[in-house]
């Protein structure tokens, strides 16, 4: 069954949309940490971020930082904070989020509870 990120980047299930080319794919995080926190995805659907061949993990870091560049831009960070973690969803993917303070990344904190017009908003101030 198709992982449901590449029902995303099909279009089968809505997602707020930053950035995309042929091979990859970058929206915002659902339950974002911060404001901007955006989840970057090969369209080659693979478990493991290591398991990908070497030029489409090559690649997706290229990508990952053009999104980077606009995410600090947009929302003023210190820096953005590159994760790759959990089990979640096998499929591999880049967490970018904006970052003041180490404590910005902490996985444990609350969620933010954004609603779809803020999501929106973010989104075209992101959009590549
Ligand atoms: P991880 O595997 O990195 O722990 O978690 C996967 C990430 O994907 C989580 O941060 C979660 O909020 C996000 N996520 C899971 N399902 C969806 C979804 O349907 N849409 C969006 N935009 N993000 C999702």
């Amino acid at each position: 069954m198709a992982s449901i990120f590449t029902r995303i980047i099909k279009g089968e299930i809505p997602s707020y949309k930053v950035a995309e080319d042929e091979n990859y794919y970058a929206f915002l995080d659902i339950n974002p940490l911060a404001k901007g926190h955006t989840l970057v995805v090969p369209k080659k659907e693979v478990d493991y971020i290591f398991d990908l061949d070497d030029e489409t993990l090559s690649g997706m870091m290229v990508f990952a930082k053009r999104v980077a560049r606009k995410i600090k831009e947009a929302t003023g960070c210190r820096k953005v904070a590159v994760v790759v973690l959990g089990l979640e969803v096998p499929h591999a993917h880049i967490h970018l989020i904006p970052m003041n303070n180490e404590n910005d990344v902490d996985f444990h904190r609350a969620k933010l509870q954004l609603s779809p017009e803020e999501f929106k908003e973010i989104a075209a101030r992101l959009s590549l």
